[in-house]
């Protein structure tokens, strides 16, 4: 039987390189976007091209209705869930904390935080054995800012990530019984539209010499990981996280 995976924004950037590897590694996939539906479609094709199904659907995950509906798609569409890969995030323009709104704050919190429990409890309704299903995995992608706080920057993004981890502790001590693993990826410096949106394009190549690796880190760099803990390989990990920072 096919094993099927949701990543939350796999549109673009980490989301998309992460829905290719895992296609190629045997799992078909439901391609979760926002806005830009002629990438998730694009996404869609390199996984049909690798041999695998995939279905591309709209929803924000920081709206509980489209969460409901993503996930009636899914049971519309395929065979089960094995897996959700918790990728879709956002940040705004950098900038110190006495400068943010609530409206601002709110947002990231919700996107980042909210989107990711939402996302969680529609796929823990479908993979617990506690409930009939088979079990499965959930990878959360927080962020290397979590650790360091992205002082001048977006300290609400890096809350945003701190909250994940901690999520990411008990989430998987909540389930482990049930037959689901729970575990994070923290990317550092990760070359993709994100660093755009906080106002700063260039920010990887302006930083990476501060990291004991002297680089920024590629896409597929951070989805081998999530790759590995999707994996039967990290049968015995969870609650654990993975950092992909290029050393920091
Ligand atoms: P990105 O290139 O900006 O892509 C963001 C993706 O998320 C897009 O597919 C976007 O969809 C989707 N998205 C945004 N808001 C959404 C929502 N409310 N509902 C559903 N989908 C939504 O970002 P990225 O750099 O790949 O980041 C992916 C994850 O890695 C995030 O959680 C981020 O915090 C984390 N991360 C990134 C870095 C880095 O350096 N890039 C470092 C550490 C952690 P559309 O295409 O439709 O807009």
């Amino acid at each position: 039987m096919s094993k099927v995976i949701l990543v939350t924004g796999s549109s673009r950037g980490i989301g998309a390189k992460t829905a290719i590897r895992l296609a190629a590694d045997g799992y078909d996939i439901c391609v979760n976007y926002s806005h830009d539906a002629i990438a998730a479609e694009n996404v869609v094709r390199e996984v049909q091209s690798r041999g695998r199904s995939a279905l591309a659907v709209q929803a924000d995950v920081s709206k509980e209705r489209d969460v409901q509906s993503l996930f009636t798609k899914i049971d519309e569409s395929f065979d089960g869930l094995y897996g959700l890969v918790n990728n879709a995030g956002i940040l705004f323009r950098q900038m110190r904390v006495e400068e943010m709104t609530a409206e601002r704050i709110n947002a990231v919190l919700t996107t980042n935080v909210t989107g990711y429990f939402l996302c969680a409890r529609e796929a823990i309704k479908r993979m617990s054995k506690n409930r009939g299903g088979m079990g499965g995995v959930i990878v959360n992608v927080s962020s290397a800012a979590a650790r360091t706080g992205s002082a001048g920057e977006y300290v609400d993004y890096a809350a945003s990530k701190g909250a994940i981890d901690t999520m990411t502790i008990g989430l998987a001590n909540e389930v482990a019984v049930e037959g689901i693993r729970v575990n994070g990826v923290r990317p550092g410096f990760i070359y993709t539209d994100m660093h755009r949106d906080g106002g700063e394009p260039g920010r990887v190549d302006r930083l990476k010499d501060c990291l004991p690796m002297k680089r920024g880190g590629t896409t597929e760099e951070v989805a081998a990981a999530i790759a590995w803990l999707v994996s039967e390989e990290s049968s015995y990990t969870t609650g654990s996280f993975i950092e992909v920072a290029g050393g920091r």
